[in-house]
């Protein structure tokens, strides 16, 4: 999966280092898929679901990009479709996330009219998993037996259906195609892996200090003073904001590596800075290197503090972040 940009990593950099270990890359925009296809003629793509016009069937029969269907609609404009050359169709049953995909009695209805359709090169069964990454649920067992009870009664199609966390924690729902997507980036999203298993950050998000500031007891920090010295304080300033895409709503606390310690975040996030609280190191300086997430600060964990997911920290680094790739 190296839809959102290669989750915020770079669609075309993650590509190209995965070309050889992969069968083929997930999107979910067809401008992403095109832009993949231009760079990497070989590999199959996969247009996760969107909104089916003609001209996006069009275009993925001109670029031989497969599709997934997952209404009735899309499989009628498909089956009633003149193509330029027939498509791989990943067929989506909805299996409990109630999000896209097909119950069980129109996904039969699609599967017939899209079996016997020259439009159609090849079927594969697929679903998506709401729970996989939950220990002690059962829910994703369900939903893996509801997409191939349905599946078996259509006859003998390729399945697909496992997520990082099903990969890492279902491995009886990996089936023949399997769709990691933030493992590749070095998040496990069960926190189940250890020793030689755990991944490895690829992203680090690293910024500067740029300033320091005494405080007395009683003075505060950034917008509102959120964060008020209770003993006389240091204080860093690092060069990261929201506008760099680390989250605004990072409570007090939230780690930071400044020299690759760690340090409590202290004090609203603004736009182009945020603010550290040094007091436990005296040799912090300015121009000493910070990293807000990555090697030795996992984003899962920055995330758990600010209430979200490394996903969401990897897909909003923003465009003015200069990218180094080794
Ligand atoms: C994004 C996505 C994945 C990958 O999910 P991860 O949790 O990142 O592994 C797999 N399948 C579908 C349909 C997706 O949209």
């Amino acid at each position: 999966m190296v839809k959102a940009n290669g989750y915020g990593h770079g669609a075309d950099w993650v590509a190209e280092n995965i070309q050889d270990h992969v069968d083929g890359f997930g999107v979910a925009r067809i401008e992403e898929a095109i832009t993949l296809r231009a760079a990497r003629p070989q590999h199959a793509i996969v247009l996760l679901g969107g909104l089916l016009d003609a001209d996006t069937l069009a275009l993925c029969a001109e670029k031989r990009i497969d599709l997934v269907i997952h209404t009735l609609e899309g499989a009628q404009l498909l089956a009633n479709a003149s193509l330029s050359s027939p498509l791989r169709v990943w067929l989506k049953m909805n299996t409990g996330m109630n999000r896209l995909g097909l119950n069980t009695m129109e996904f039969s209805r699609a599967h017939t009219l899209l079996s016997g359709s020259g439009n159609v090169s090849e079927l594969i069964h697929m679903s998506h998993f709401s729970d996989a990454e939950v220990a002690g649920s059962d829910c994703t067992a369900q939903q893996y037996q509801a997409l191939t009870t349905t599946s078996q009664a259509l006859g003998t199609q390729p399945l697909s259906a496992a997520n990082s966390a099903a990969i890492i924690t279902h491995p009886n729902t990996h089936a023949n195609w399997v769709r990691p997507g933030i493992m590749l980036y070095g998040d496990d999203p069960t926190t189940s892996l250890t020793g030689e298993q755990c991944l490895q950050a690829v992203m680090s998000f690293h910024s500067k200090v740029v300033a320091i500031h005494e405080l007395e007891v009683g003075q505060g920090v950034g917008y509102n003073r959120r964060w008020r010295a209770g003993v006389p304080s240091r204080i860093a300033t690092v060069a990261a904001g929201y506008g760099d895409g680390y989250p605004r709503h990072a409570p007090d606390g939230t780690p930071v590596l400044i020299n690759g310690k760690v340090a409590p975040l202290a004090g609203r996030v603004s736009m182009d800075l945020l603010t550290v609280d040094i007091s436990q190191d005296d040799n912090v300086k300015i121009g000493d290197a910070v990293t807000l997430w990555g090697k030795d600060l996992p984003a899962a964990e920055v995330a758990r503090h600010c209430g979200t997911i490394s996903y969401q920290l990897f897909t909003g680094i923003s465009q003015r972040v200069a990218r180094t790739y080794t």
